[in-house]
């Protein structure tokens, strides 16, 4: 199957991407220098929304409404099956989700516009016979971008003794040595593949977790598209039930590329009533791929486990969830990462998301927070439009810095 986990794969794809993501972090730097509910709860059932039928407006695109949050202002269709009976033959309006290569060579350029926090190293060790301003540059930028102290501390580490040992301001072999140190920091060795199809009999199934305002119910939005554009059949659970608009939300992201949305019509529902109904449904339809939304509310540690634990508990009646995406903002910073400690603590966390790169000056969040939490960053949103999410590949990361 032509699936994400290739796409993953697909180095020359994602070092466009990258690229871009890596030219916006610089250029900010440069310039500063079966129960439903489980078994203890009763709870009200959850529906279907069913994606745009017959007579429903079409959704504009973000190029022709590229106001903010053009997607939550979108009124939710109503379910289809109430359309009536004498437009039911006319098809559907559905987007097509743009392919991979595509939106990767548009993100970069759109992000081009920018230098790099690489190129500004890279530019500072090529003075040569470097004085302690300068290494004082290196480091700030470092820091600036969101690298993490330990992480510097080790680059600056690598680049003293290499410019000692080297004595060269040859950009050429500096970018060598600073390539070589921060790939080794991305780390390539990770597995980045998304487990995200069938197995064993069961669909894939993604919870998505993270702070409310990071940009979950757009991610999930925006992977749904990636899985329809290879053909996958695709359910969406939209467990985030306190959040009032997020169940339309996910049900307009669904309606734009015919996908179905397990939801509840009652909000504060118990989201674990929706996350169970969504796998039991997914499992017995046959799909691909289930995708979960969650609340990310910011509750104290023993709410969220319980929260978050029952979620995936129930989930796991009818096929284990395979894989839990965190979902962070990486214009954050250090808030950002208490916050995602939190989470990794409560759910075993396989893989992040960091989204809103293209807004960011700490691109070197990869760097701290895969150091910190132990995985993989596996995808990257670059910006609010329905194709802006990116699959990550570290060796285009690096090189796109230095580029
Ligand atoms: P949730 O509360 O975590 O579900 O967050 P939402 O999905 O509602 O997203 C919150 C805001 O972040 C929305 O305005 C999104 O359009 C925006 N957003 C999400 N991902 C990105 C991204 O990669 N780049 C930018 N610029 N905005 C994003």
């Amino acid at each position: 199957m032509n699936d994400l986990i290739t796409q993953l794969g697909g180095p020359e794809t994602f070092a466009i991407v990258v690229g871009g993501v890596a030219t916006v972090i610089g250029g900010v730097v440069a310039a500063l220098v079966g129960r439903r509910g489980g078994d203890d709860e009763t709870v009200a059932p959850t529906q279907t929304q069913t994606p745009a039928g017959p007579g429903i407006e079409p959704i504009a695109t973000p190029e022709e409404h590229p106001e903010e949050d053009a997607l939550s202002d979108v009124e939710p269709a109503e379910v289809s099956e109430e359309a009536p009976e004498e437009v039911v033959d006319e098809a559907p309006s559905l987007d097509v989700p743009e392919s991979v290569p595509t939106r990767m060579q548009r993100l970069r350029s759109r992000l081009a516009r920018s230098g790099s926090f690489g190129s500004t190293l890279v530019r500072v060790l090529s003075r040569g016979d470097l004085d302690e301003e300068d290494w004082e540059e290196i480091e700030d930028t470092l820091l600036m971008a969101d690298v993490g102290v330990e992480a510097t501390d080790e680059i600056m580490e690598e680049l003293r003794t290499q410019a000692r040992i080297i004595g060269t301001s040859d950009p050429a072999t500096i970018k060598t040595v600073l390539r070589t140190k921060l790939l080794e920091l991305v780390d390539p060795t990770m597995d980045r593949s998304l487990a995200a199809s069938r197995h064993d009999d069961h669909p894939g199934v993604v919870l998505m977790v993270g702070v409310n305002g990071t940009g979950k119910t757009t991610t999930v939005g925006k992977l749904a598209r990636i899985f329809v554009a290879e053909d996958k059949k695709v359910l969406l659970g939209a467990a985030d039930t306190f959040r009032a608009a997020a169940a339309d939300q996910l049900a307009t992201w669904g309606e734009r590329v015919g996908v179905d949305v397990v939801r509840s019509d009652r909000q504060g529902a118990d989201p674990a009533s929706v996350a169970f109904d969504a796998v039991k449904r997914g499992d017995s339809e046959e799909v691909d791929v289930v995708l979960v939304d969650t609340a990310g509310r910011l509750q104290n540690k023993r709410d969220l486990m319980d929260e978050l634990g029952k979620v995936k508990r129930v989930m796991e009646k009818t096929a284990p969830v395979t894989e839990t995406l965190l979902v962070m903002d990486a214009t954050t910073g250090q808030n950002g990462m208490s916050q995602a400690r939190l989470f990794a603590e409560v759910v075993d966390i396989t893989g992040i998301v960091l989204t809103k790169l293209d807004g960011s000056a700490k691109g070197g969040i990869v760097i701290s927070v895969q150091r910190e939490l132990g995985v993989p960053v596996k995808l990257v949103g670059l910006g609010e439009g329905p194709d802006d999410l990116a699959p990550f590949d570290p060796a285009s990361f690096v090189d796109s810095l230095l580029s």
